[in-house]
Protein backbone atom coordinates (compact mmCIF):
# COMPACT_ATOMS: atom_id res chain seq x y z
CA UNK A 1 0.00 0.00 0.00
CA UNK A 2 1.38 3.47 -0.61
CA UNK A 3 1.96 5.52 1.95
CA UNK A 4 0.51 9.22 2.30
CA UNK A 5 0.83 12.29 4.26
CA UNK A 6 -2.54 10.95 6.11
CA UNK A 7 -1.00 7.80 6.96
CA UNK A 8 2.07 9.34 8.30
CA UNK A 9 0.16 12.21 10.07
CA UNK A 10 -2.22 9.33 11.48
CA UNK A 11 0.38 7.63 13.30
CA UNK A 12 2.48 10.63 14.99
CA UNK A 13 -0.32 12.23 16.24
CA UNK A 14 -1.37 9.11 17.84
CA UNK A 15 2.80 8.47 19.23
CA UNK A 16 2.19 12.32 20.46
CA UNK A 17 3.84 14.47 17.44
CA UNK A 18 1.83 17.56 17.70
CA UNK A 19 3.43 18.57 14.47
CA UNK A 20 4.31 17.22 11.00
CA UNK A 21 5.34 18.70 7.91
CA UNK A 22 6.81 17.03 4.42
CA UNK A 23 9.49 18.48 2.22
CA UNK A 24 11.33 17.55 -0.93
CA UNK A 25 14.51 16.29 -0.31
CA UNK A 26 16.57 18.77 -2.06
CA UNK A 27 19.86 20.42 -1.43
CA UNK A 28 20.25 23.00 1.60
CA UNK A 29 22.02 25.93 -0.72
CA UNK A 30 21.62 29.04 1.17
CA UNK A 31 21.25 26.77 4.51
CA UNK A 32 24.73 25.66 4.02
CA UNK A 33 26.17 28.92 3.20
CA UNK A 34 25.16 29.91 6.46
CA UNK A 35 26.51 27.77 8.13
CA UNK A 36 29.77 27.78 6.47
CA UNK A 37 29.55 31.54 7.35
CA UNK A 38 29.19 30.65 10.79
CA UNK A 39 31.91 28.32 11.32
CA UNK A 40 34.18 30.84 9.49
CA UNK A 41 32.99 33.39 12.05
CA UNK A 42 34.10 30.76 14.73
CA UNK A 43 30.19 30.71 16.62
CA UNK A 44 30.77 27.05 16.83
CA UNK A 45 33.10 27.63 19.72
CA UNK A 46 34.76 24.08 20.86
CA UNK A 47 31.95 22.28 19.04
CA UNK A 48 34.09 20.79 15.96
CA UNK A 49 32.02 18.48 15.06
CA UNK A 50 29.64 20.99 13.61
CA UNK A 51 32.35 21.45 10.83
CA UNK A 52 32.11 17.69 10.12
CA UNK A 53 30.30 15.99 7.41
CA UNK A 54 29.13 19.23 5.39
CA UNK A 55 28.44 17.47 2.48
CA UNK A 56 25.83 15.20 4.11
CA UNK A 57 24.16 18.26 6.22
CA UNK A 58 24.05 19.79 2.84
CA UNK A 59 22.59 16.91 0.62
CA UNK A 60 20.65 14.06 2.54
CA UNK A 61 21.36 12.10 -0.34
CA UNK A 62 24.94 11.21 0.74
CA UNK A 63 23.26 9.81 4.05
CA UNK A 64 20.14 8.09 1.52
CA UNK A 65 21.25 8.05 -2.03
CA UNK A 66 17.25 7.56 -3.03
CA UNK A 67 15.96 10.49 -0.90
CA UNK A 68 13.26 11.76 -2.45
CA UNK A 69 11.46 13.52 0.96
CA UNK A 70 12.25 14.93 4.33
CA UNK A 71 9.60 14.60 7.07
CA UNK A 72 9.99 17.06 10.01
CA UNK A 73 8.31 16.13 13.51
CA UNK A 74 7.55 18.62 16.17
CA UNK A 75 7.11 17.14 20.19
CA UNK A 76 6.02 19.96 22.84
CA UNK A 77 7.85 19.78 25.97
CA UNK A 78 6.42 22.64 27.61
CA UNK A 79 4.96 22.05 31.51
CA UNK A 80 3.03 24.25 33.49
CA UNK A 81 5.58 24.85 36.18
CA UNK A 82 7.74 27.46 37.40
CA UNK A 83 11.48 28.05 38.71
CA UNK A 84 11.26 29.12 42.43
CA UNK A 85 14.83 30.92 42.25
CA UNK A 86 16.61 29.99 45.44
CA UNK A 87 20.12 31.72 45.34
CA UNK A 88 21.51 28.92 46.37
CA UNK A 89 20.28 26.67 43.39
CA UNK A 90 21.18 26.55 39.89
CA UNK A 91 18.21 26.56 37.22
CA UNK A 92 18.23 23.82 34.75
CA UNK A 93 17.05 24.57 30.92
CA UNK A 94 13.21 23.53 30.59
CA UNK A 95 14.64 20.83 28.02
CA UNK A 96 16.36 19.01 30.67
CA UNK A 97 13.72 18.25 33.45
CA UNK A 98 12.42 15.43 32.18
CA UNK A 99 13.53 12.61 31.06
CA UNK A 100 15.95 12.89 28.45
CA UNK A 101 14.19 13.72 25.04
CA UNK A 102 16.24 11.27 22.75
CA UNK A 103 15.36 8.66 24.71
CA UNK A 104 11.50 9.76 24.73
CA UNK A 105 11.33 10.52 20.85
CA UNK A 106 13.07 7.72 19.77
CA UNK A 107 11.49 5.32 20.74
CA UNK A 108 8.28 7.28 18.96
CA UNK A 109 9.85 7.15 15.85
CA UNK A 110 11.11 3.51 16.04
CA UNK A 111 7.05 2.95 16.47
CA UNK A 112 6.61 5.05 13.54
CA UNK A 113 8.99 3.45 11.20
CA UNK A 114 8.02 -0.19 12.02
CA UNK A 115 4.08 1.04 11.11
CA UNK A 116 5.42 2.36 7.93
CA UNK A 117 7.75 -0.29 7.04
CA UNK A 118 4.95 -2.89 7.29
CA UNK A 119 2.56 -0.63 5.52
CA UNK A 120 5.20 -0.93 2.84
CA UNK A 121 8.11 -3.05 3.20
CA UNK A 122 10.08 -0.63 0.49
CA UNK A 123 10.28 2.33 2.35
CA UNK A 124 13.49 2.99 3.36
CA UNK A 125 14.67 6.01 5.65
CA UNK A 126 16.91 7.35 8.56
CA UNK A 127 15.84 9.10 11.70
CA UNK A 128 17.23 11.60 13.84
CA UNK A 129 16.68 13.38 16.87
CA UNK A 130 19.30 16.42 17.34
CA UNK A 131 22.01 14.24 16.36
CA UNK A 132 23.85 13.59 13.30
CA UNK A 133 24.67 15.33 10.52
CA UNK A 134 21.30 16.61 9.97
CA UNK A 135 19.95 20.25 9.71
CA UNK A 136 16.83 19.74 11.97
CA UNK A 137 16.02 23.66 12.04
CA UNK A 138 16.15 23.92 8.37
CA UNK A 139 14.67 20.76 7.30
CA UNK A 140 11.34 21.89 9.83
CA UNK A 141 11.36 25.62 8.23
CA UNK A 142 11.02 24.15 5.07
CA UNK A 143 8.50 21.46 6.05
CA UNK A 144 6.69 24.16 7.25
CA UNK A 145 6.44 23.41 10.93
CA UNK A 146 7.47 27.03 11.51
CA UNK A 147 10.15 29.96 11.12
CA UNK A 148 13.36 30.48 12.34
CA UNK A 149 13.13 33.15 15.18
CA UNK A 150 15.66 35.84 15.27
CA UNK A 151 17.20 33.70 18.57
CA UNK A 152 17.81 30.83 15.90
CA UNK A 153 15.07 28.39 17.38
CA UNK A 154 12.10 27.35 15.67
CA UNK A 155 8.91 29.03 16.46
CA UNK A 156 5.30 27.32 15.73
CA UNK A 157 2.83 29.61 15.45
CA UNK A 158 0.60 27.31 17.95
CA UNK A 159 3.17 26.12 20.15
CA UNK A 160 5.74 28.42 20.59
CA UNK A 161 9.55 27.60 20.65
CA UNK A 162 9.50 24.98 23.36
CA UNK A 163 8.95 22.21 21.07
CA UNK A 164 11.90 18.68 20.41
CA UNK A 165 12.36 18.41 16.57
CA UNK A 166 13.05 15.09 14.65
CA UNK A 167 13.80 14.07 10.91
CA UNK A 168 12.96 11.55 9.09
CA UNK A 169 15.07 10.91 5.39
CA UNK A 170 13.20 8.84 3.44
CA UNK A 171 12.91 7.10 -0.11
CA UNK A 172 8.73 7.93 -0.78
CA UNK A 173 7.22 11.57 -2.12
CA UNK A 174 4.33 12.90 -0.62
CA UNK A 175 2.40 16.43 -0.50
CA UNK A 176 4.60 18.81 0.30
CA UNK A 177 4.08 21.91 2.88
CA UNK A 178 4.25 25.38 2.40
CA UNK A 179 6.76 27.67 4.28
CA UNK A 180 5.84 29.52 7.20
CA UNK A 181 5.95 33.23 7.09
CA UNK A 182 9.21 34.66 9.56
CA UNK A 183 6.55 36.06 11.89
CA UNK A 184 9.32 37.75 13.98
CA UNK A 185 8.53 41.62 12.62
CA UNK A 186 10.21 44.07 14.01
CA UNK A 187 10.69 42.26 17.65
CA UNK A 188 13.68 41.93 19.40
CA UNK A 189 13.15 40.99 22.82
CA UNK A 190 15.70 38.18 22.65
CA UNK A 191 18.54 40.06 21.54
CA UNK A 192 17.49 42.80 24.08
CA UNK A 193 17.25 40.01 27.30
CA UNK A 194 20.22 38.06 26.41
CA UNK A 195 22.55 38.45 29.36
CA UNK A 196 25.69 37.93 27.68
CA UNK A 197 25.09 39.52 24.53
CA UNK A 198 25.62 36.11 22.36
CA UNK A 199 22.79 37.09 19.57
CA UNK A 200 25.25 38.79 17.69
CA UNK A 201 23.31 39.36 14.67
CA UNK A 202 19.17 38.47 14.04
CA UNK A 203 19.51 35.05 13.96
CA UNK A 204 23.02 34.13 14.57
CA UNK A 205 24.23 32.97 18.00
CA UNK A 206 28.03 33.26 19.17
CA UNK A 207 28.14 30.38 21.11
CA UNK A 208 31.36 31.24 22.77
CA UNK A 209 29.05 33.89 24.68
CA UNK A 210 26.27 32.03 24.95
CA UNK A 211 25.31 30.30 28.28
CA UNK A 212 23.76 27.09 27.13
CA UNK A 213 27.59 26.43 25.04
CA UNK A 214 29.46 27.52 28.54
CA UNK A 215 27.51 25.25 30.78
CA UNK A 216 26.68 21.74 28.78
CA UNK A 217 29.11 21.63 25.60
CA UNK A 218 31.98 23.92 26.75
CA UNK A 219 35.12 21.75 28.16
CA UNK A 220 37.27 24.96 29.70
CA UNK A 221 36.85 27.16 32.44
CA UNK A 222 33.67 29.78 32.08
CA UNK A 223 35.60 32.76 30.86
CA UNK A 224 35.90 35.87 33.75
CA UNK A 225 34.21 38.14 32.00
CA UNK A 226 30.62 36.41 32.48
CA UNK A 227 30.83 37.13 36.13
CA UNK A 228 27.24 37.87 37.37
CA UNK A 229 26.03 37.35 33.80
CA UNK A 230 24.79 34.17 34.74
CA UNK A 231 21.55 34.75 36.31
CA UNK A 232 21.67 31.41 38.18
CA UNK A 233 21.64 29.03 35.06
CA UNK A 234 22.76 26.05 35.66
CA UNK A 235 22.83 23.81 32.87
CA UNK A 236 22.05 25.73 29.85
CA UNK A 237 19.53 28.79 29.59
CA UNK A 238 16.23 29.40 27.91
CA UNK A 239 16.14 33.38 28.59
CA UNK A 240 15.75 33.96 24.79
CA UNK A 241 12.81 31.60 24.75
CA UNK A 242 11.47 32.49 28.30
CA UNK A 243 10.65 36.59 26.80
CA UNK A 244 9.56 35.78 23.66
CA UNK A 245 6.03 37.03 22.85
CA UNK A 246 5.21 33.50 20.87
CA UNK A 247 6.12 31.44 24.16
CA UNK A 248 4.29 34.18 26.45
CA UNK A 249 1.19 33.92 23.91
CA UNK A 250 0.89 30.45 24.12
CA UNK A 251 0.88 28.04 27.21
CA UNK A 252 -0.18 24.78 25.58
CA UNK A 253 0.87 21.99 27.72
CA UNK A 254 2.54 18.66 26.87
CA UNK A 255 0.61 15.60 27.62
CA UNK A 256 3.70 13.45 27.41
CA UNK A 257 4.25 12.83 31.34
CA UNK A 258 8.15 12.21 30.80
CA UNK A 259 8.86 15.53 30.01
CA UNK A 260 7.35 16.74 33.21
CA UNK A 261 10.39 17.67 35.94
CA UNK A 262 11.78 14.53 37.70
CA UNK A 263 13.38 16.68 40.40
CA UNK A 264 15.87 18.43 38.58
CA UNK A 265 14.13 21.67 37.19
CA UNK A 266 16.81 23.22 39.86
CA UNK A 267 19.20 21.67 42.06
CA UNK A 268 20.96 22.76 44.79
CA UNK A 269 24.70 24.35 44.61
CA UNK A 270 26.09 22.12 47.37
CA UNK A 271 24.53 19.31 45.81
CA UNK A 272 26.67 19.33 42.72
CA UNK A 273 29.85 20.40 44.27
CA UNK A 274 29.29 17.54 47.00
CA UNK A 275 27.90 14.84 44.51
CA UNK A 276 30.32 11.60 43.64
CA UNK A 277 30.17 9.58 40.05
CA UNK A 278 28.27 7.00 41.54
CA UNK A 279 25.76 9.56 42.40
CA UNK A 280 25.99 11.69 39.18
CA UNK A 281 25.33 8.84 37.43
CA UNK A 282 22.13 7.17 39.29
CA UNK A 283 20.66 11.03 39.24
CA UNK A 284 21.35 11.67 35.59
CA UNK A 285 21.41 7.95 34.03
CA UNK A 286 17.72 9.40 32.11
CA UNK A 287 18.82 12.68 32.08
CA UNK A 288 19.74 15.01 29.04
CA UNK A 289 21.92 16.87 32.16
CA UNK A 290 24.85 13.79 31.89
CA UNK A 291 25.98 15.52 28.75
CA UNK A 292 27.59 18.39 30.84
CA UNK A 293 29.83 15.56 32.58
CA UNK A 294 30.04 15.67 36.62
CA UNK A 295 33.12 18.19 35.81
CA UNK A 296 31.58 20.37 34.15
CA UNK A 297 28.36 20.60 36.31
CA UNK A 298 30.47 20.97 39.55
CA UNK A 299 32.51 23.92 36.86
CA UNK A 300 29.32 25.69 36.48
CA UNK A 301 27.89 24.89 40.47
CA UNK A 302 31.39 27.03 41.60
CA UNK A 303 31.06 29.36 38.93
CA UNK A 304 27.46 30.45 40.16
CA UNK A 305 28.91 30.05 43.81
CA UNK A 306 31.47 32.73 43.10
CA UNK A 307 29.12 34.91 42.12
CA UNK A 308 26.59 35.00 44.73
CA UNK A 309 29.48 35.07 47.33
CA UNK A 310 31.31 37.76 45.15
CA UNK A 311 27.84 39.67 44.85
CA UNK A 312 27.41 39.72 48.65
CA UNK A 313 30.56 40.84 49.53
CA UNK A 314 30.43 43.75 47.26
CA UNK A 315 34.14 43.79 47.24
CA UNK A 316 35.54 40.85 45.25
S1 LIG B 1 20.40 30.77 25.50
FE1 LIG B 1 20.77 32.47 26.94
S2 LIG B 1 22.86 33.12 26.57
FE2 LIG B 1 22.24 31.85 24.80
S3 LIG B 1 21.46 33.31 23.32
FE3 LIG B 1 19.70 32.67 24.53
S4 LIG B 1 19.58 34.20 26.19
FE4 LIG B 1 21.58 34.39 25.26
S1 LIG C 1 11.77 37.28 20.92
FE1 LIG C 1 10.97 38.36 19.13
S2 LIG C 1 12.70 38.46 17.70
FE2 LIG C 1 13.18 36.91 19.23
S3 LIG C 1 12.52 35.00 18.32
FE3 LIG C 1 10.81 35.75 19.57
S4 LIG C 1 9.54 36.95 18.14
FE4 LIG C 1 11.52 36.63 17.16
Amino acid sequence: MKITNNIVIEKAHELGFELIGFTRADILEDETAKLKQWLSNGYHASMDYMARNTEKRNDVKNILPNAQSVISLAINYNTNYQYSNKEDSGKVSRYAWGKDYHLVIWEKLELLEEYLKAIDPTFECFSYVDTGPVMDKAWAVRAGIGWLGKHTNVINRNYGSWIFLATIITNREFEYNELELDLCGTCTACIDACPTKAIVNEYQVDANKCISFLTIENKNEIPGEFKNQFDNWLFGCDICQDVCPWNKKFSVYTNIKEFEPAGNKEIALNQILEMNPEEFKKRFETSSIKRAKLNGLKRNALFLKNNILKGASGSL
